[in-house]
C-alpha cells in the first residue's frame, strides 16, 4: 500500500476567509508531522467553489502561514487550475460505470438520510441539468484503514451514499478534487481535522477505483466553541493575530491544543524558536484520541451583532 518515496504532507485550506485558531491547529499538526519526519510540506488552495472564496482570502492565508513561521515546499497548488485533471478522473469513473448523471434535486429526497440512487439506472428527468454521483455501492466496500490517532476505522460507503463528484452548476466537488490532487502531489500522509474522518471512506473508495496510492491518515481533534460547534467563518471565529505578542501566544496555544505540552517559557518566544522545539519534540502518541478541544478564551468567536 505504501508506494511513496518519502514523507509528503499538505495543508489544504478552502480560502473562504482568513485562518482562525481551528485552522491554525490543523496547519500546525500537518506541518509538524511532516517536518518531524524530515518530509516535504505542501500547501494546496482548495478554491474550487469561487462564490465561497472572497477575493484576497488565499493570499491572506499564505501570509498568515508565513507569519506563524510555517514555510512550505514547492509551488502552491491551486484547484481552480485543475479542471482537466478532474474531468479525466471523472471520465475514467464513467467508463467503469462507477459514476452516473443525476437530475434529482435535494428537495425530492428531503426526509431521507442519503440520496437513494434513483438515477442509478438512468437519469430520472433528462430535461434537467445533471450532477455526477459516485456509485458507492459498486466500488470497494467496506472501506477500512488504521487512523494514526483514532485507530481502526471501518465504513460501508453505500451507507454514506452516492456522493456528488461534479455539481449541477459544473463546479467540481471536494471529494473528487482532493483525491486527484493528493495523488498528483504524491501525498503520503494526510493530516487534518477529525470533521473529515467520515469523508475518508469515499476518498479511499475513489483512490481504489482510480488506481491511485492510498495515503496514511491522521485526523486531529477539532477546536470547538463553548457550544461545541466547529470554529468557522459562520460562527464568527476571529482571524489569527498579526501582532508579535498575539502570534507567539496563539502558536503556543495551538501547540497546547495538540497536547504537545510545550514548556511555559516558549510562550513568549518567536515562531521559529517555538517550531524548532515542536518539530524536535513532536509526538502523535501525546495526542489524546478525543474529538474535541475547547477554543482558548481569547480566541472565542465574538457574539453576533444584535444578540
Ligand atoms: N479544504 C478542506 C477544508 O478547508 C480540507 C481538505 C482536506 O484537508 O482534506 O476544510
Amino acid at each position: 500500500m505504501n508506494d511513496f518515496v518519502g514523507y509528503r504532507g499538505r495543508f489544504a485550506p478552502t480560502p473562504s476567509g482568513p485562518l482562525h485558531f481551528g485552522s491554525l491547529v490543523a496547519a500546525l499538526g500537518s506541518y509538524l508531522d511532516a517536518r518531524a519526519a524530515h518530509g516535504q510540506w505542501l500547501v494546496r488552495i482548495e478554491d474550487i467553489d469561487p462564490p465561497r472564496c472572497p477575493e484576497g482570502a488565499a493570499s491572506t492565508i499564505l501570509r498568515q502561514l508565513e507569519t506563524f513561521g510555517m514555510e512550505w515546499d514547492e509551488a502552491v497548488m491551486w484547484q481552480h487550475t485543475r479542471n482537466d485533471a478532474y474531468q479525466h478522473a471523472l471520465d475514467r469513473l464513467i467508463q467503469r460505470d462507477l459514476a452516473y448523471p443525476c437530475s434529482c434535486s435535494r428537495k425530492q429526497w428531503q426526509g431521507l438520510d442519503i440520496y437513494p440512487g434513483w438515477c442509478r439506472e438512468g437519469v430520472c428527468d433528462p430535461t434537467k441539468p445533471v450532477a455526477w454521483r459516485l456509485r458507492s455501492d459498486l466500488g470497494e466496500r467496506p472501506i477500512h484503514w488504521q487512523d494514526r490517532l483514532f485507530g481502526e476505522q471501518q465504513f460501508d460507503p453505500a451507507k454514506l451514499g452516492d456522493v456528488v463528484l461534479k455539481r449541477k452548476d459544473g463546479l467540481w466537488a471536494y471529494q473528487l478534487a482532493v483525491v486527484v490532487d493528493d495523488a498528483e502531489q504524491q501525498i503520503s500522509d494526510v493530516v487534518r481535522g477529525v470533521d473529515l474522518l467520515d469523508n475518508t471512506p469515499w476518498q479511499r473508495q475513489l483512490q481504489i477505483a482510480l488506481g491511485l496510492p492510498q495515503p496514511r491518515y491522521l485526523h486531529l481533534p477539532l477546536i470547538v466553541t463553548a457550544e461545541g460547534q466547529k470554529l468557522s467563518k459562520q460562527n464568527l471565529a476571529p482571524a489569527l493575530a498579526e501582532d508579535k505578542q498575539g502570534v507567539r501566544q496563539q502558536l503556543f496555544q495551538a501547540l497546547t491544543a495538540l497536547d504537545q505540552a510545550p514548556p511555559q517559557a516558549l510562550a513568549t518566544e518567536p515562531p521559529a524558536t517555538q517550531l524548532h522545539w515542536a518539530v524536535a519534540n513532536w509526538s502523535v502518541a501525546h495526542l489524546h484520541p478525543t474529538e474535541h478541544r475547547s477554543v482558548p478564551l481569547s480566541m472565542r468567536p465574538s457574539t453576533p451583532p444584535g444578540d
